[in-house]
């Protein structure tokens, strides 16, 4: 038996965070920022845009997106002109996500 394709996610799907947060969000400092600032480079979490450090950027979990930003299955192959490249994500986020959406780096 073979399965279905998993199709590709719309962006009101993923999503699961709302704009008025999201704009909250990418401006809240972590706490313990300005102790830890080499701590982090800049990764922010694709879904709700809350700051991560380099290390739960490294070891979290990474989405693959297109250029019109739907999430593409783990498994599935693209063609290139139509891939953004991979994101990360925050745990948090992370686990609204079906598995097959979502990938740890190796
Ligand atoms: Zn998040």
């Amino acid at each position: 038996m073979t399965e279905q394709p998993l199709p590709l996610l719309e962006p009101e799907v993923w999503r699961t965070c709302s704009e008025a947060k999201r704009e909250k969000n990418k401006y809240i400092v972590p706490k313990g920022y300005r102790e830890n600032r080499h701590l982090y480079s800049g990764y922010q979490c694709h879904i709700c845009l809350k700051r991560m450090t380099d290390e739960a950027t490294e070891k979290g979990w990474w989405v693959h997106m297109t250029v019109s930003s739907q999430l593409v299955p783990v498994n599935t192959e693209i063609a290139e002109e139509l891939s953004q490249g991979w994101f990360p994500i925050g745990n948090a986020c992370a686990k609204k996500l079906r598995l097959e959406y979502r990938s740890q780096l190796l």
